[in-house]
This record gives structure tokens, sequence and C-alpha cells, in this order.
């Protein structure tokens, strides 16, 4: 704490992890501290920090930060996503990228890990705003990023629009035609199924996971936080699978819907209009729209939290309990705080922590790196079969991996020690470095 101060998200992000793994920890502890390798894991190895000016409509500059940690490069180039949003700092990306290390590792594929963004907020701003911000931060970025050394994705706030903007200034500066970003749009190098992957991959894993625990998806009921990328088609998964979504939500507010959310709705309402969850009860009137938060008062099976960091509380999940919620499964990157967390363990919940139940999108993001690198564009069906087959085996290494020390049915322990051995084992033959 007294190394990182005010990173309270980062200091909350290792202390699961370290904490869950200390059974490996304890068998090892004498290569370990030798070889100073804990100590070596939760220092990023590089941290870029820069500014980013822009000129607004009227003329008007403004300046913004703009960050990259590039975390750990042991399994693969660093790999993670860019976050646009006002509460971006070194804290937040910290967390982010180090979650993002046991992530990568979870998928199976040759990625490390590394986070961006900026504390630009897009909200509110024109085509053109958004493209004289993405190219100004892709100046500086362009110096440190490369389809062998780090390959950037989207995140809160950085979608298909900023994704091409970016691309566009990269090609431009570096003049080179290359894999360097992925979430790219289809006619320049993009992936199918890219933009449904990350929703999608936390219902593969979630229908995989009841089932292990004997459970049948279809015919639940779930709630669900969100209303953007990893929302719309967690929603939109879910319902495929014959489960009703009863609720989503935004920073402002949240619906209920309880003839199940109508995605095709909220898709236009989000994804074309870029307005808010109000329109939504004025086509559908028998959605209740509500100010604030709330969707996890919402009696359900299931509750799939999908908008962001510490979104679900203590007392969320005490109402979750007594709601008799038998799983919940994290979209988001680590939306349930700690205290939650424990609370939904020892009352028997599911739990399926977002490293692995979110994973689906760099998975899918990998994939689109090897597509780039054999000039080559997979089907739908290749694509998306190949992320249902990584998350099942997601679901399955986890479960293993928390059987194997004692833990069976604690996905958090099982998950985290699955992601870290292997970055462990190239770490330790990779030297000191
Ligand atoms: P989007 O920007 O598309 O959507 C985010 C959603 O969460 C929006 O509905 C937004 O509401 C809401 N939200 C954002 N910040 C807050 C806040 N402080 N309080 C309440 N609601 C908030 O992002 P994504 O869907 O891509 O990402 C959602 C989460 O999933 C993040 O934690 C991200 O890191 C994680 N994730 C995303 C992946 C991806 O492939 N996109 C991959 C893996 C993880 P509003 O529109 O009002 O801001």
């Amino acid at each position: 704490v007294a190394k990182n101060p005010n990173e309270p998200e980062f200091h909350q992000a290792v202390k699961e992890v370290l904490d869950s793994l200390r059974p490996v920890i304890d068998a090892n502890e004498e290569k370990y501290r030798k070889e100073a390798l804990l100590e070596r894991i939760v220092e990023p190895e590089r941290v870029i920090m820069f500014r980013v000016p822009w000129v607004d409509d009227q003329g008007q500059a403004h300046v913004n930060k703009g960050y990259r940690v590039q975390f750990n490069s042991a399994i693969g180039p660093y790999k993670g996503g860019l976050r646009l949003h006002p509460s971006v700092n070194l804290g937040i990306i910290k967390f982010l990228g180090f979650e993002q290390i046991f992530k990568n590792s979870l998928t199976g594929l040759p990625i490390g890990g590394g986070k961006g963004g900026s504390d630009f907020d897009p909200k509110g701003k024109s085509d053109r705003e958004i493209m004289k911000f993405c190219q100004s931060f892709m100046t500086e970025l362009s110096k440190h990023i490369g389809a062998d050394t780090d390959v950037p994705a989207g995140d809160i706030g950085t979608g298909a629009r900023e994704i091409g903007y970016m691309f566009g200034q990269y090609k431009r500066l570096r003049n080179v035609y290359e894999g360097v970003l992925t979430g790219k749009g289809l006619t320049y190098g993009g992936s199918l199924a890219r933009t449904e992957a990350t929703g999608y991959g936390l219902l593969y894993l979630t229908q995989e996971l009841l089932k292990l625990n004997g459970i049948d998806i279809a015919g639940k009921t779930a709630v669900v936080s969100g209303a953007g990328n990893v929302a719309i088609y967690a929603i939109q998964k879910a319902q495929q699978l014959g489960v009703k979504v009863l609720t989503c939500s935004d920073s402002t507010g949240w619906v209920y819907d309880p003839d199940g959310i109508d995605v095709a709705l909220l898709k236009e309402i989000k994804e074309v209009k870029r307005a808010r969850l109000t329109e939504y009860v004025k086509v559908r009137t028998n959605a209740e729209y509500h100010e604030g938060r709330g969707v996890w008062q919402i009696k359900a099976d299931l509750a799939l939290p999908c908008a962001t960091q510490n979104e679900l509380h203590l007392e969320d999940a005490k109402q979750l309990v007594a709601n008799g919620t038998i799983a919940v499964c994290e979209g988001a990157n680590m939306p349930t705080t700690l205290e939650a967390t424990q609370y939904l363990q020892a009352n028997n919940v599911i739990f399926a922590p977002g490293k692995a139940a979110n994973a689906g999108g760099v998975a899918t993001s990998a994939l689109e790196m090897s597509q780039n690198s054999e000039r080559l564009s997979w089907t739908f069906e290749e694509v998306d079969a190949k992320l249902k087959n990584i998350m099942i085996n997601i679901t399955h290494n986890m479960d293993d991996a928390a059987k194997r020390y004692g833990f069976e049915g604690n996905y958090v322990v099982g998950a985290n020690i699955a992601g870290f051995e292997k970055v462990a084992d190239a770490m330790l033959a990779q030297g000191i470095c």
C-alpha cells in the first residue's frame, strides 16, 4: 500500500488474487521468495503516462491524461482494452491490467496482460471531437505498441468507432498495416463475433458451470446490470438459451421489464441512437424505469453484473441470497466487492469471477490477432465455436484447480490458481527479468 498510494482498486485486486493463491504460494514458498516472484508479478513491466491535447468543435483546447500499463509479457504480447471514462486514473488501469494477466492466461492463448485508457469522457461529444481525441491519444500510444508488442482493444467508452479512428491514426503514423488493435470493423481486419464475444462467452461459461452443478440453464430468470457491449450480448445469448432477462441499467437508471428485455429495442437505443434508458419505457409500456441503481432487488435465479467495478455491494449480496439467487457470474471486471463475494460464497451461491467469466472478449481478440497474422477471416460460426470451446475449457480448468488444492466449488480460488500457474512457470523459466 505504501509503495502504491491512492490506488484502492489495485490493492483490492491484488489482495483478492494473492489471498486466493495462498495454497500455491505455501507449496512453493522457498522458490518464489528467492526469485521475488510475487514482488515482480505485482509490479508492471512498464507504465506509460502522457498528455492528450485535443481541440473541440468550438476551437477550445482540452487536455486529458493518457495511460498504458504494460503489466506482464511472460506468456505473450501485452493485451487488454482501452477505457475512456472520467473515473479513469492510474490505480484503476493498474487493477485492470493486473486482472488481465490471469484472465489472458486462463484463455489458454499466448497473450500477456496490459490495460490503458484516459479520463476523457466520450459522452456528449460529436464524432469529430471523438476523432480528434482518438488521433491525439494514438499519436503518443503508437510509439509503444505493435502487433507483436502490445495489442490494445475496446473497453468502457471505446467501441468500434473509437478503435477505427485509432487504427487509422496508427497506420498513418507508422505506415504499417498490421493487427495492432482488436475490435476493428469487419472491412479492415476485424473478426466476426468479436462484438458479441464477451456477453456470449459469459453465458457459455454460466451454462457450463450450472451444468457442472447439475442445473439446467433453460427456463431460468436473470437480472443483468449495464446496457453496453457486454450487457447487450449477454442478454441476447441468455434469451437464446431460454433464460428470461428482467433488467438492465446504465449510469443514470435501470429498467425492469417483467416480459423480458427487448434486445432489439435496447440495441436501437444504445448502439444506434446512443440515448438513455428512459427511451425504453416509452416503447415498452409494461416496463418500469427507475433512477439510480436497483437491479439486484428484483428476484431472479441468476445475477449477471455487466456494468463496472464495485457495483454489487454487500447489501446487494444479502438481497440476492434472500431472493434465492443460484449463481452470480461477472460480466464486468470486479463488479462485486470483496465483502459481497465472500457473503455470496458463504451462502452457497455459485460465484464465477470476471477474470474467467468475461474472458471471452479477450479470447476472441486473440482469435482476431490470429486471423490478421494469417491474412484470413473465419466465419461467425467458426469463431463462435472456438469461443464456446474456450469458455467450456476455462470452466473446467478453474473447477479442477480449485479441487486440486481442496477448495472445491470456490471458483475465485480456482480461476486465480489456474491463471497464475502458467504465468509463474513462464516467469521462472525466463529468469529474473
Ligand atoms: P460499455 O461502455 O459498452 O458499457 C458500460 C455500461 O455500464 C453502460 O451501460 C454504462 O452506462 C454502465 N456504466 C459504466 N460506468 C458506470 C458507473 N460508474 N456506474 C454505473 N454504470 C456504469 O462497456 P462494456 O460493456 O464494454 O464494459 C462493461 C464492463 O465489462 C467493464 O467492466 C469492462 O471492463 C468489462 N469487460 C468488457 C469487455 C468487452 O469486450 N467490452 C471484455 C471484458 C470485460 P452509461 O452508458 O450510462 O455510461
